[in-house]
């Protein structure tokens, strides 16, 4: 990159990181994520790094926190209170691995890896024992002096036993239930709520009436000592066993690491877990244990070289919208996906996004060359937050869905109450290939070595227009295509062969009859057993099979009444598809007698001896529901180790729990019976 643009994106990057930490830490009211927050970060370190003769002491890379407000006292920090330097990947954590290793000029390091609990950092004063002064951290060396509000935090001891004048240091937060609360209360009075629980508990903190403090139900971990003569402790580790004995709140799930493999691990157990804790944490702190090593590194301006803060995967991230592109699916229905320049969110690289439908893109008046916030939570598809009006210079094109499908230009309709616009003509191109995608998916027929690429090819080579083409390929047809070898087209013929024997529910599900899940088809096929009893049935004999809807039953009934359909499942049988079922039949009057029969069921916590899928499945096997979350409706919790807030709000609603001990006691007698 040439200096001159490196240099304006530095000053327009520390412009933009300005205003954010302006709005964060004083106003206590984010502009934007944490994570756009961080990348913008990450990228004026970057350029900082590659271009230092930039680098000066008012840069935010080199300053910690925010200016104290003038309304308060200001508390002057006799040790500094730094901050924290930043990892985001695994690699991340083994460079500090080495740099700590190579400061100290050692092989091996204890580490103590600590939650990075989503408060704000404050000090506590103890003079003779008493709790004398408290403060924030504020830009490092000055902070804002809270006692009174600090005074209504009933973990905080206002008494201790120790005479030395002793400062230590913790994260104040929220804990979960009630930021709830409080935001429920804001909402109903018409008051703006508050961005995340971390700010919360700035913004309580932060208030000149400590009657306003009291109520904000906030909490505390202590994790560090600041000012203290003592010096008989040798290790962080060390003291954080004396700040509990010295009757402060430590956080429990603190843990000392021998190598950074066990730090990694650690982090990536946390990954999962931190759902279940009451309190938001953003991260994972690591720091060398040894207070002589700690010494030895020394810190920055900014932060410790001791210690480092590792951040759990960005969930959002921010990118320029190319284009809309639209696709037909197996139903007609034509969805805008966003095309994105290529941003990494998560770990991964994204590139598209749904906007579901049109009357969405309008409703967050999202255009072509717009800069848009994504997001991608765990597993779940990324999708578009935002639009970043602030960086529209003009370019934007607003979007409008055209009136004909893109795949075989008939009109597009838009049906009652749908927000989705259709295709509705049965021959569509884009519709039949989308449908026979499906008839070989994993969950319908399971077709080894058909999968959407080959679908796509076979189609455009005109050898497969219709499912029952799929039964017809021969081998000299496929040969001469390209990437089909000897070996794959005789391992794809054995697999469509093979396919045919799949019990009924495989069938039902892949022939896509409107609203028939993969649940749905298994129920069906159970329960009619073959597809002529199916084909035969009415609706009334249809909802009157448990979890079979009205819709679906009159979806299914229409569904066989084509003719086009019958003559398929008459070609379909003619190939020597089974069109029976062959699973396992329920017994009745057994389940009926099973504890778990009709209940609603909630798995929490870590489960020690089963995993959680294999609990899930026998006990739906056993006529019970899995779901997700507590409620009243919930029957029964099994609670694992560690289980969190599901547990506690089954204990609030006197929801009978079992231990996985319990779970495993009852299937065993239901297997002895
Ligand atoms: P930081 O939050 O990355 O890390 C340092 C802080 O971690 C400490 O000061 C302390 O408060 C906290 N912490 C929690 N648990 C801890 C533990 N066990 N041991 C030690 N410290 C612990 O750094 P920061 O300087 O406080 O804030 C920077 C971060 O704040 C950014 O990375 C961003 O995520 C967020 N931020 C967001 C905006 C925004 O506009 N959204 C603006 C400014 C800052």
């Amino acid at each position: 990159m040439e200096e001159m643009k490196a240099k304006q994106e530095i000053s327009s990057l520390r412009e933009e990181l300005n205003k954010y930490n302006h709005a964060y830490y004083v106003l206590d009211r984010p502009s934007v994520s944490d994570a756009i927050y961080d990348q913008k970060m990450q990228r004026l370190t970057e350029l900082e790094a590659q271009f230092p003769q930039f680098i000066t002491s008012d840069s935010p890379t080199q300053r910690v926190g925010g200016e104290p407000l003038d309304a308060f006292v200001k508390v002057q920090h006799q040790v500094p209170m730094l901050s924290l330097s930043n990892a985001f990947s695994e690699n991340d954590l083994r460079d500090f691995d080495r740099r700590v290793k190579d400061g100290l000029d050692v092989e091996h390091v204890t580490y103590v890896c600590e939650l990075k609990i989503d408060g704000l950092a404050v000090s506590l004063r103890y003079d003779n024992g008493i709790f004398t002064q408290g403060a924030t951290r504020g830009d490092g060396t000055t902070g804002e002096d809270i006692t009174s509000n600090l005074r209504t935090i009933k973990s905080i001891p206002l008494r201790i036993n120790e005479t030395e004048t002793i400062e230590v240091r913790g994260e104040a937060f929220m804990p979960q239930q009630s930021f709830l609360v409080l935001n429920e209360a804001k909402e109903e009075n018409g008051e703006e709520p508050f961005a995340n629980p971390r700010n919360a508990a700035a913004g309580s903190l932060r208030q000149l009436d400590p009657k306003i403090a009291a109520k904000r139900n906030l909490d505390i971990f202590l994790y560090a000592v600041g000012q203290w003569e003592s010096g008989t402790l040798t290790a962080h580790s060390e003291r954080l066993h004396h700040l509990s004995a010295l009757g402060f709140k430590t956080n429990p799930e603190w843990k000392k690491c021998s190598s950074i493999d066990e730090v990694i691990e650690y982090v990536n157990e946390w990954v999962t877990k931190r759902a279940d804790l009451p309190y938001e944490i953003d991260g994972i702190v690591i720091k060398v244990d040894q207070l002589a090593y700690q010494e030895q590194l020394g810190t920055t301006a900014k932060s410790p070289r001791w210690a480092i803060a590792y951040k759990f995967p960005a969930v959002e991230a921010v990118t320029k919208l190319y284009d809309i592109e639209l696709s037909v699916g197996r139903t007609g229905v034509v969805t805008p996906t966003a095309l994105l320049e290529p941003v990494k969110v998560a770990g991964t690289t994204v590139q598209r996004a749904s906007l579901h439908n049109e009357d969405l893109i309008h409703e967050k008046d999202i255009r072509v060359n717009d800069t848009v916030v994504i997001k991608k939570a765990g597993d779940i598809i990324p999708e578009v937050v935002r639009v970043v009006t602030d960086e529209r210079d003009g370019t934007e094109q607003q979007y409008r869905m055209p009136s004909q499908c893109p795949a075989c230009s008939s009109e597009l309709v838009r049906l009652e109450e749908e927000v989705a616009l259709r295709c509705i003509n049965p021959n569509c191109p884009a519709q039949v290939k989308e449908g026979l995608i499906h008839f070989v998916s994993r969950n319908a027929m399971n077709i080894d070595g058909l999968g959407e690429k080959v679908i796509e090819q076979l189609f455009e080579a005109n050898l497969v227009k219709s499912i029952a083409d799929i039964y017809q390929l021969k081998r000299d047809e496929l040969l001469p295509l390209e990437r089909m070898g000897e070996k794959s087209v005789n391992n794809l013929l054995q697999a469509i062969e093979a396919s045919k024997s799949n019990s009924l529910e495989k069938l039902l599900f892949g022939l896509g009859i409107r609203f028939v899940g993969s649940k749905a088809a298994k129920t069906l096929a159970m329960h009619f057993e073959t597809m002529d009893h199916l084909a035969a049935s009415s609706y009334d004999d249809l909802v009157a099979v448990n979890e079979i809807g009205d819709k679906m039953a009159d979806s299914i009934v229409r569904y066989f009444g084509e003719e086009k359909v019958q003559q398929l499942v008459h070609e379909l049988r003619n190939l020597n598809l089974n069109m029976t079922y062959l699973g396992p039949k329920p017994n009745v009057e057994e389940l009926v007698d099973s504890p778990f029969y009709e209940k609603t069921i909630v798995l929490t916590g870590k489960m020690e001896r089963l995993t959680r899928s294999e609990a899930k499945e026998r006990i739906e096997s056993l006529g019970g529901k899995i779901t997700g979350s507590v409620s009243k409706k919930t029957s029964l919790v099994i609670a694992g180790e560690d289980a969190g807030s599901k547990l506690d709000k089954a204990n609030d609603l006197g929801i009978t729990i079992w231990s996985e001990q319990e779970l495993i006691d009852t299937l065993k007698e239901i297997d002895e019976e």
